[in-house]
């Protein structure tokens, strides 16, 4: 969605053209899943696919909402009457945000938002953050906050957690507010200490795929909070704040303590083994090995299935058919139960990767999948 565009609508709509327009992408996670509530490790990197916000400030304590992607008109709101979980429709993500920052003291009187999005919702890519990071950026510079995109991180975090009322971790709003173009970002989301990790496939002559399978994650919140639970409850028998302390080399010695607590033993080898394949893979990819990543990739999807059991046959079927025809790794991305797989191939064999999924999505009748290149692109940032 052009910038320009998203100007002219403003301007269409309200009468004035807007002080400004922001952009934040959405993102895919390379590896580290479900770590993020666990203190662990993620690497998500930014998607070319963007909301686009203009946005001007208001002194009267009116927030007035558009987006061009919903039915139906311009939502308006008082700043001063926002209430965590009050909201069901998709005006909770921006208003949480509003929320969420004078909730933290900043001056936030209002505000003229009208928005654009190429982030495919719901399919696990976080059309969800790159909503909220667009809106925390636009008001952060236009209120001079002063905040740091970290902070603005946390904030959105916040308005998802407790204003739209949907338990998720850290990582997707870091990523879209701090991704860097050409990287992958190696985060710790215990301090939310960072580092950017060239990440530059094409230079090397490889692809990454997103195939996003169509399947909406409906039960995914109900699970979700199962397994964050799940996580926390195999933490406190081991002893631990969260599974990140739990050392891949202490691994077996704290399956062992778990004895015949089947379903803890299985989530805990999945969050300790996940947190190693990401720093295996920040590993090969400071080593100039990308390639190599694509085991770890495949190696992270079978932990996903088997023992976080998150996945399903669409997402199987995937990573199965993109082996099968050649790819170098391929896995789930994603909460889970649908939303997108990434998969990693040789620039050459893109289109026969590409048709054989399809081709096994025509013969296993599911719904034809969405299939796009992920170029790593910039994080949030001010248009105009
Ligand atoms: P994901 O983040 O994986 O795309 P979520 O369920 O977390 O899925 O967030 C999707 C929700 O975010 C949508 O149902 C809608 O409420 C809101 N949303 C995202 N993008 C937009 C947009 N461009 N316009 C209006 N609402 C949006
Ligand atoms: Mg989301």
């Amino acid at each position: 969605m052009g910038a320009q565009q998203v100007r002219d609508g403003f301007t269409e709509l309200y009468g004035a053209v807007p002080e400004g327009v922001w952009s934040a992408p959405g993102r895919v996670n390379l590896i580290g899943e479900h770590t993020d509530y666990n203190d662990g490790f993620v690497m998500p990197f930014a998607l070319p696919h963007t909301t686009v916000a203009a946005v001007s400030r208001r002194t009267d304590g009116v927030l007035r909402l558009h987006s061009a992607d919903v039915e139906g008109g311009v939502v308006e709101l008082r700043a001063d009457e926002l209430a965590p979980e009050s909201d069901r429709n998709w005006t909770a993500y921006p208003a949480g945000v509003v929320w969420a920052l004078r909730e933290a003291g900043h001056p936030v009187t209002g505000a003229d938002v009208h928005l654009a999005s190429t982030v495919p919702s719901g399919a696990g890519l976080s059309s969800s953050a790159a909503l909220e990071v667009v809106i925390a950026l636009a008001l952060n510079d236009l209120f001079e906050l002063d905040l740091q995109r970290w902070q603005l991180a946390r904030l959105c975090q916040r308005a998802e957690n407790v204003y739209v009322g949907a338990p998720t971790g850290i990582m997707d709003q870091t990523a879209s507010a701090c991704c860097e173009e050409g990287h992958a970002l190696f985060l710790d989301t215990r301090d939310l200490s960072q580092q950017q990790i060239p990440f530059d496939l094409a230079a090397e002559g490889m692809r990454l795929l997103v195939v996003d399978t169509r399947v909406k994650h409906a039960h995914s919140d109900g699970e979700y909070g199962k397994r964050r639970a799940g996580c926390e409850r195999g933490a406190a028998l081991l002893g631990v704040d969260a599974l990140r302390d739990i050392p891949y080399d202490g691994l077996d010695a704290a399956l062992a303590r778990l004895g015949d607590d089947e379903e803890a033993v299985r989530l805990v080898r999945h969050i300790v083994t996940e947190d190693e394949r990401v720093e295996r893979t920040v590993g090969l990819l400071k080593a100039g090995e990308t390639r190599a990543i694509g085991p770890v990739l495949v190696a992270g999807h079978a932990s996903l299935r088997d023992d976080f059991r998150i996945s399903c046959p669409e997402l199987d079927l995937v990573v199965d058919t993109a082996l099968a025809s050649g790819a170098l790794g391929a896995r789930m991305t994603g909460g889970g139960f649908g939303g997108s797989a990434i998969v990693l191939v040789e620039a050459a064999d893109v289109d026969t990767v590409t048709k054989a999924v399809q081709e096994a999505f025509a013969g296993a009748d599911f719904t034809a999948p969405r299939v796009f290149e992920a170029v790593p692109s910039a994080g949030a940032r001010r248009l105009s």
